[in-house]
């Protein structure tokens, strides 16, 4: 398989349209043309993100030059509970700011979301095939309803699930928290130590946060990691990697077969 570089760009909304069209002309600087986009529907309950004419027509225009859109929860955000675990709450609150919205949502609620934004998104001609959680935190009833709602794969952290093949590619995705000092410092050291941990990887993922651009320190790094990954990978979306992925699942299946037929 052909080793690609998937570079995907979270929160993307009218609040961070500015950040975001800034961090897609620095990878275009970089030789990365295409990425996939993670949109919220209603972003921190601001209001309907597809309502904003110019962040519209601005998608339109990405997604016409190769852009991915890609569904990212609805509205970004997860009320507190009361009777919280302490697990829960180390999840919910430590490792991601009260934003895993689709962490223990119950099947109806997430299916309900699920199939408003997908109707919104197709009547605004985005035809979304993917859904990633906030935070990559997926519940399991939340993750039936994004199946029967049509997606056809998710990534977490460390996965890219395909539905329709029910298949999961082991890859997991660089990227930085840039929350606080302490968390800027140990995230270069651990995307660091990662990349080459995942040098023989066929797939490196790299997804981006629209706070991201504004530590010099932590984009200094990300420029220098897709420098070194476009050597020899070629950048793609999922739904293009995905594509191609089954594609030579295919081609592996028929050599196999050929394989036994000689034999
Ligand atoms: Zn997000």
């Amino acid at each position: 398989m052909q080793r690609a570089l998937i570079v995907s760009i979270h929160d993307v909304a009218p609040a961070t349209q500015e950040r975001v069209d800034l961090i897609v002309r620095r990878l275009t600087d970089l030789h990365v043309p295409v990425s996939s986009l993670l949109v919220v529907p209603d972003y921190h309950r601001q209001g309907g993100s597809l309502d904003d004419l110019a962040f519209c027509q601005w998608l339109e225009k990405l997604q016409t030059v190769g852009h991915e859109i890609v569904l990212h929860g609805f509205h970004h955000e997860r009320a507190r509970r009361p009777n919280e675990t302490s697990r829960d709450k180390f999840i919910t609150r430590f490792y991601t700011a009260d934003e895993g919205e689709f962490y223990d949502l119950s099947y109806d609620v997430a299916r309900t979301l699920l199939d408003a934004a997908r109707h919104e998104f197709l009547e605004h001609g985005f035809q979304a095939c993917g859904f990633v959680a906030p935070a990559w935190l997926l519940g399991g009833e939340a993750e039936r309803a994004v199946i029967d709602a049509g997606f056809t794969y998710t990534t977490t952290l460390r996965k890219v699930r395909d539905f329709v093949a029910r298949q999961e590619y082991s890859s997991q995705s660089l990227v930085y928290s840039v929350r606080s000092s302490w968390r800027r410092g140990v995230s270069l050291g651990w995307n660091r130590y990662l990349f080459s941990r995942l040098r023989n990887n066929d797939l490196l993922r790299l997804s981006l946060h629209p706070p991201d651009l504004s530590y010099p320190d932590v984009w200094r790094q990300i420029a220098c990691l897709i420098a070194d990954a476009m050597a020899d990978r070629t950048p793609m979306t999922y739904q293009a990697w995905l594509t191609h992925a089954a594609f030579t699942d295919t081609d592996e299946i028929a050599n196999e077969r050929r394989g036994a037929e000689i034999s």
